[in-house]
């Protein structure tokens, strides 16, 4: 879905900073801040079990795909999701939805950094580059929004950048990236519901209020 853009967003993609790449073995990143440091909008336990058991079990997975080919073990992650079709055809699901996996993960994980607490890096977020006027904000938080709870099932609601430089709000299922649409993300929410459900059980309209404030 088109976001119409305007003149609220001053920086280019390649000025956000960008998740770590790197290539086989890859390691988890470690949360960039402390797991209660989103309370009380996202609750500490929540965070332990997103980033020590989803996340790590993407990236565990993905080397275990990787383990017996290693002809692509200096493929960074983004190489690995935007040319998956080049690998042997037994390990490209495999490959597609854990790399897929970790690349997202990091991505929401670092979206979120601004709003932690005792977070020296505030300016490195997205929302700290969109400028105001608020009806703006508020216009693309709505359109996010309407994005986000119509994903049905699991996936992610982003703005990414497209091929033209324009400013779009999109929807991915599962563990799909925007990478593979040729789309540079800047911002994700994860709405699966491992996300959310301890705190907001299935109320995903005000979890995503809650992380909307966090960014
Ligand atoms: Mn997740």
């Amino acid at each position: 879905m088109e976001f119409h853009d305007g003149p609220y967003v001053e920086r280019h993609a390649s000025d956000i900073a960008q998740p770590q790449t790197s290539h086989y073995p890859f390691t988890p990143m470690p949360l960039p801040y402390a797991y209660d440091a989103l309370e009380p909008k996202i609750d500490a336990l929540t965070m332990h079990l997103h980033h020590d058991k989803h996340y790590t079990t993407y990236v565990n997975n993905l080397n275990a795909a990787l383990k017996d080919h290693p002809k692509f073990h200096n493929w960074t992650l983004e190489q690995l999701i935007i040319h998956g079709k080049r690998l042997p055809t037994s390990i490209q699901t495999a490959v597609s939805r854990n790399a897929g996996g970790v690349f997202n993960h990091q991505f929401f994980f670092e979206g979120m950094l601004g709003g932690a607490h005792n977070s020296h890096l505030h300016n490195s977020t997205v929302g700290a580059h969109i400028i105001r006027p608020s009806a703006l904000i508020q216009q693309f938080k709505d359109e996010l929004k309407k994005n986000a709870l119509a994903v049905f099932g699991s996936g992610y609601a982003w703005l990414c950048q497209n091929h033209r430089g324009e400013m779009c709000v999109i929807t991915t299922a599962n563990q799909d990236t925007p990478l593979t649409l040729g789309m540079q993300p800047l911002l994700c929410i994860d709405v699966w519901e491992h996300a959310y459900y301890l705190k907001h059980y299935n109320n995903r309209s005000d979890y995503f209020d809650d992380w909307f404030s966090l960014v």
